[in-house]
């Protein structure tokens, strides 16, 4: 293994995932729905196969279909905003929005240049940007206790800007916090990119799953549209982790940038969910709000219980996860903690360091996955008590 990748080893997610099915515990580690989506949205997969649409390479940007589903999609929610993309030259589709992460760093790095991204981090984010032979610099998200959330401190990111930043790598609803930057901070966010002339990647696959507050896609603001790259993904948007479609929206050269390296990762990505993507895409307003609302309640569930259990809670606006203090309990080493769960309480959990290049900042943290059956989630809470 070379030295660009030799600090990341195997990730967190495969790893406790696999501790989960050894000891047979619930996995509330990582992030997949033990549901899946719309039974219409896979038969449209069938349908695909059958008839013979994407089983030979599809076109190197995505199906039209897809395409053009993205750009409308984007217009139904976003047009409001005055956002929308071109989908013959503004939309890319990619392997899941991991290979849209990647293939944007790869495109847009030059050797040496700064990225900053909000810590903790989607663990992706820190490979990416090493295989791009760029700079991570983590901006810390800020815990909270009183109000029980995460906040970003503006002039710690102002001040992490220097004359090799190149661009900014933002998430927002955020993994691992649940956060959803609220439209006074994106505005800050944007006002620096244009002040100091950077670019911004902005993973937004969470875009449907806020429970609290609004998603606002940072390519609205004004004079954002031009800078910035913004990623989607189906895994999230329709719980199918597994058939790995995401999506970049952008200017056109942005775009063209992305596919450039896209087209030498994978040339191109599978063929017959692209089609049944671009059908969930259409689905009604009514899914994406009862998705929205089936993942709230879940979440009040698992956070109930975690409190219950002793943990403290901090109370996502947003995502699949909530972050919890392992302190109140009496320990301080998340990794530890994470470690011995399975075999003391039969659950599976992350510890949020893994997320942080300082550290210390991540330790007592520990990060739950509430897409599960509430059932699940009752249950894991219950064994969780008797902690
Ligand atoms: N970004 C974030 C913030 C995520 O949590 C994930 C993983 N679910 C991804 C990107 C990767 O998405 P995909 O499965 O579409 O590659
Ligand atoms: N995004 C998911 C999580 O944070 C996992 C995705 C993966 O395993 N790469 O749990």
């Amino acid at each position: 293994l070379n030295r660009r990748l030799a600090e990341f080893g195997t990730t967190i997610f495969a790893e406790m995932s696999a501790l989960a099915v050894r000891t047979g515990s619930i996995n509330l580690g990582q992030g997949f729905p033990d549901a899946d989506g719309p039974e219409e949205v896979r038969e449209a997969a069938v349908r695909a196969l059958r008839d013979g649409r994407g089983n030979q390479y599809p076109p190197g940007p995505g199906v039209p279909e897809l395409r053009h589903a993205v750009a409308a999609h984007q217009q139904r929610f976003y047009g409001h905003l005055g956002l929308s993309y071109d989908p013959d030259t503004e939309v890319l589709v990619t392997a899941g929005a991991t290979e849209a992460l990647a293939a944007s760093l790869l495109a847009l790095l030059e050797p040496g240049d700064e990225v900053i991204a909000l810590e903790p981090y989607y663990d992706s984010y820190a490979a990416g940007i090493a295989l791009a032979g760029g700079r991570r610099v983590p901006v810390t998200l800020r815990a909270d206790p009183a109000s029980s959330t995460y906040r970003l401190d503006l002039d710690e990111l102002r001040d992490a800007v220097t004359d090799r930043t190149r661009l900014i790598l933002l998430n927002t609803p955020h993994n691992p916090t649940g956060t959803v930057l609220t439209r006074e901070e994106l505005a800050e966010i944007a006002r620096l990119a244009r002040e100091r002339d950077l670019l911004v990647i902005t993973d937004e696959v969470y875009e449907h799953l806020v429970f609290e507050g609004e998603h606002i896609p940072l390519a609205s603001f004004p004079g954002m549209r031009e800078r910035t790259v913004t990623i989607g993904s189906a895994g999230k948007t329709f719980s199918f982790t597994g058939w790995k479609v995401g999506w970049v929206t952008a200017p056109p050269e942005l775009v063209g940038a992305v596919r450039s390296a896209k087209q030498f990762l994978t040339y191109v990505s599978a063929g017959p969910f692209q089609y049944a993507v671009a059908e969930a895409l259409a689905l009604p307003d009514s899914y994406y709000t009862g998705l929205r609302d089936d993942l709230r309640a879940k979440r009040d569930v698992l956070a109930r219980g975690l409190t219950a259990a002793g943990f403290g809670v901090f109370s996502p606006s947003g995502t699949y996860f909530i972050t919890t203090d392992i302190r109140p309990l009496g320990h301080d080493d998340g990794f530890a903690f994470c470690r011995t769960l399975p075999e003391r309480a039969g659950v599976v959990a992350i510890p949020n360091a893994v997320f942080y290049d300082h550290k210390d900042q991540g330790a007592p943290y520990v990060r739950f996955a509430f897409c599960k059956q509430e059932s699940v989630l009752r249950d894991a809470a219950n064994r969780l008590q008797k902690l």
